[in-house]
Parts: C-alpha cells; sequence; structure tokens
C-alpha cells in the first residue's frame, strides 16, 4: 500500500489518504475512501455538533 492523494468534494483541495488511514478504513470495513479533508470533516463535524446542541431531538 502507499498514500493516495485524493480531492476533497467540499474543498476542492488535494489530500493525502495515508496508509495508516487506509489500513483504519480498511480494519473498520469501510470501502469506500474519504470524500473530503481533514478540516472540512473536523469541520462538518462541529456543525453536527452544534446542530444536536440547538435540537437534541432531532435525527438524521
Ligand atoms: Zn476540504
Amino acid at each position: 500500500m502507499e498514500d493516495k492523494v485524493l480531492v476533497c468534494q467540499d474543498c476542492g483541495k488535494e489530500f493525502i489518504f495515508t496508509v495508516g488511514e487506509q489500513e483504519f478504513y480498511k480494519a473498520k470495513g469501510f470501502d469506500n475512501e474519504p470524500k473530503r479533508c481533514k478540516e472540512c470533516r473536523d469541520k462538518r463535524k462541529a456543525q453536527r455538533r452544534l446542530r444536536e446542541a440547538e435540537a437534541p431531538a432531532a435525527v438524521e
């Protein structure tokens, strides 16, 4: 295995999908490669936390 360069679907920037991350994904049974860079993933996570804080009963 080797590091892969992927393009983030949110910001369009290239990011590295490292061997370590690939192994982690494989161990978790994920077939798909990440679609977003770490920054965008963190941003989305933070936004979701915010939404959940505002409406705790909301289900996605
Ligand atoms: Zn991004």
